[in-house]
């Protein structure tokens, strides 16, 4: 035992993990906030749509980021309850923002705006989850539409009869389904077909090279093109540079979201740029 000592030192820290996760999702409310970030048109900059982000501030722990308790609740299925969590909180919020951008959208005539909610494969086969779906979004009023679920290639890989069925009752339901970290996966342009897909989020790691290699340019050219022509929309990830939002305007990508634009939002700030009283 004592030449792993590390590895066992890791398995300690993500059982106490789990514990204080445990604690936490009893008092979600309190324990749990979500910060949003903001979807633009590249060619106007307007403001589409948020991303909620789900954040942990621990008092002991400090902030712990989703990539370190996100798999730890995965693993344990505790994602199952945090993420319906997500869910509702997330559609709560957009219900009484798209309520108070009402007057605003009528006289320029935008859209609603839209929410999309991260859902991890181990959420996504839960049993209950399509009616979790159907039932936040009933409660709240929002037109099934303006929300997005975003889900990783590993869902659709399976292809079983249960993956079919739940995408079907999704699309049928109303919402969008979007491809989240599109190229990092097992892509495949195939799942553009077999599922209702509404629109594709490609990887950060292809716009991080966009500038400085030609074959990143024309990969992530193909794959607008190919899903401009399937109807499908393409979001792009980690947008950082003036110079990256060009390349990707001039090639006709209409959606980005990055850090050149907005950092995650905690809800008040999210809330002063749905009511005109901030600019991105
Ligand atoms: P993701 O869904 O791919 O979310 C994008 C991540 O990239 C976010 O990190 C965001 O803050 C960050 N990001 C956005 N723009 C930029 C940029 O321009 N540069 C850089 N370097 N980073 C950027 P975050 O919030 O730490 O989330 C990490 C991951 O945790 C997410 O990746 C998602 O997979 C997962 N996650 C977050 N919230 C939830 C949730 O509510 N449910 C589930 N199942 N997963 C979540
Ligand atoms: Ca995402
Ligand atoms: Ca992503
Ligand atoms: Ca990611």
């Amino acid at each position: 035992r004592h030449y792993q000592p590390a590895l066992q030192a890791g398995l300690i820290e993500r059982h106490e993990l789990g514990e204080h996760l445990d604690s936490a999702i009893a008092i979600a409310d309190s324990a749990f906030a979500l910060q949003y970030q903001p979807i633009v048109d590249l060619a106007t900059g307007g403001l589409v749509a948020f991303e909620a982000l789900v954040r942990w501030p621990h008092v002991q722990r400090g902030m712990v980021l989703p990539d370190e308790f996100i798999p730890v609740a995965e693993e344990s299925g505790q994602i199952v309850q945090l993420g319906a969590w997500v869910l509702e909180r997330a559609v709560a919020d957009t219900a009484s923002w798209q309520h108070l951008s009402n007057g605003r959208r009528r006289r320029d005539q935008r859209p609603p705006l839209q929410v999309n909610v991260n859902v991890s494969a181990r959420q996504f086969r839960d049993a209950g989850f399509v009616d979790v779906v159907r039932e936040t979004v009933r409660n709240s009023g929002i037109a099934p539409g303006t929300l997005i679920l975003e889900l990783t290639e590993s869902v659709l890989m399976r292809r079983d009869e249960r993956v079919r069925a739940d995408m079907q009752a999704l699309g049928e339901l109303g919402v969008g389904i979007a491809i989240d970290d599109f190229g990092t996966g097992y892509s495949s342009l195939s799942y553009l077909r077999e599922f209702p897909i509404s629109i594709l989020k490609i990887d950060k790691s292809f716009i991080d090279g966009l500038a400085l290699s030609q074959q990143q340019y024309a990969l992530v050219e193909g794959i607008a093109r190919i899903a401009d022509t399937l109807g499908v929309q393409v979001i792009a990830e980690g947008i950082e540079n003036t110079d990256q939002r060009d390349l990707l305007t001039s090639m006709g990508c209409p959606l980005g979201q990055g850090y050149l634009f907005a950092h995650p939002l905690p809800v008040d700030r999210a809330v002063a740029l749905v009511r005109g009283d901030a600019e991105l």
